[in-house]
């Protein structure tokens, strides 16, 4: 399928992980594509996104900072013309006690996951009316909007906050042809897994590496974890044609682990 054939796609933290694999699927897809993350790394991502067919602009852009924000969407349009999707993805994780939490990890997981979703939402938004061609947003939440884990209250604070600036969005720009929608990603394999699998691991028992995950498995009913693709084939299908009527959403994605 070419469903999004000569459209624009941004990606926060389109270099790795989820976001990697939301943009390779946006780009065999035939988009042109705007990857940031905030390591140089997002140079070597395009080069390998590059071979799906895709144009690519890397940009370093840390979704905190509002100046770098519009940068970043005032370097998508000019690049590729009007912006068709933004997937607000990048996203942080520390995992601690509560007597161990920081005033920074909140500070900084808020500002990121939360803060870091509002502005590139109202940098989009802005950019997509201006062009009049509507729009499609799509931002990764968590299981953790659903229902908060041990040991990171500010984690789920901040996507539960997602979700809140999904439903507020979607009401206002209803009427511009642009939908906002958020994903809830379960169990999905990249280094922010492998982080939670070691820190909670270690927190929660005498873990070795890859049992608190294989544990936490056993009680997804499909019994496996999530890959990228799994996501990216959600998100692909919210930017859609097919999911024109869907707006204010949010939708798990997750092998059954969580079904609310
Ligand atoms: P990774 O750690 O693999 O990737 C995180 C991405 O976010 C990287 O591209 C990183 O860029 C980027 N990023 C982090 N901070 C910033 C910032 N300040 N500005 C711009 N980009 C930033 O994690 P995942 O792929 O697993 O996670 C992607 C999203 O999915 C996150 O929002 C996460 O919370 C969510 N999620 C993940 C789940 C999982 O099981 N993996 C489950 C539920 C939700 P860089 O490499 O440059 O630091």
């Amino acid at each position: 399928m070419r469903r999004f054939a000569g459209k624009t796609v941004v990606v926060t933290g389109g270099n790795k992980g989820i976001g990697h694999a939301i943009a390779k699927r946006f780009g065999e897809e035939g988009a042109n594509l705007v990857i940031a993350s905030v390591e140089e790394q997002v140079h070597a991502a395009a080069e390998e996104l590059r071979a799906t067919g895709a144009k690519v602009l890397p940009v370093l852009c840390d979704v905190s900072d509002s100046a770098a924000v519009k940068r970043l969407y005032a370097a998508a349009r000019s690049e590729f013309g009007a912006i068709d999707v933004s997937v607000q993805n990048a996203g942080i994780i520390t995992i601690a006690k509560i007597e161990d939490l920081t005033e920074a990890d909140w500070d900084q997981t808020l500002a990121v996951n939360t803060k870091g979703v509002f502005l590139c939402c109202q940098e989009a938004i802005r950019h997509m009316r201006q062009s009049g061609t509507g729009g499609r947003l799509i931002s990764t939440a968590s299981g953790q909007a659903r229902q908060g884990f041990i040991y990171t209250p500010h984690y789920a604070a901040s996507k539960f906050g997602v979700v809140g600036i999904t439903q507020s969005l979607a009401k206002e720009v209803a009427t511009d042809g642009i939908t906002v929608n958020a994903i809830c990603p379960g169990i999905i394999e990249t280094d922010m897994w492998a982080y939670n699998d070691r820190v909670w691991g270690q927190m929660l028992g005498q873990y070795g590496p890859g049992e608190l995950m294989a544990e936490w498995v056993r009680n997804i009913p499909m019994q496996r974890p999530g890959k990228g693709t799994d996501v990216a084939g959600l998100v692909a299908f919210l930017a859609s044609d097919d999911a024109a009527y869907i707006t204010g959403q949010t939708i798990n994605v997750d092998g059954g682990l969580i079904m609310s």
